[in-house]
């Protein structure tokens, strides 16, 4: 599975996109901080992995936490955004903050250009 299509996948089975929140996941953002004027979409939390942890207690009744090795990925909501370039695969993560959400009139709805006016 392509890393777009996992984090896709995840977030929406942990409820990112329905519960509340003041992030906009439907919109689009251009990003400053980034070289190339493009749209990007937001697709949910960047994952993190999240070991799986059992509690035992040792000899004199305190409980250990230990990890068992495995464990799964997970999105994570202190993290970052993954953004997916419009009209393409490629994902990056950004903070909250670097994104700044724009008009559906400010891009290319085709190649995801901010300034092209093929439509
Ligand atoms: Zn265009």
């Amino acid at each position: 599975m392509s890393t777009l299509r996992e984090i896709v996948k995840l977030n929406q089975e942990h409820g990112t996109f329905t519960e509340p929140s003041a992030f906009n996941w439907d919109g689009r953002y251009r990003i400053p901080t980034s070289k190339v004027a493009v749209a990007w979409s937001p697709i949910g939390w960047e994952l993190t992995f999240e070991p799986y942890k059992f509690i035992d207690e040792d000899e004199n009744g305190n409980e250990i936490e230990y990890e068992t090795g495995e464990g799964e990925l997970i999105p994570d909501r202190q993290g970052r955004i993954a953004m997916h370039m419009v009209g393409d695969d490629h994902v990056e993560y950004f903070d909250a903050d670097e994104l700044v959400l724009i008009d559906d009139d400010e891009y290319c709805t085709c190649c995801g250009q901010i300034g092209c006016h093929w439509n």
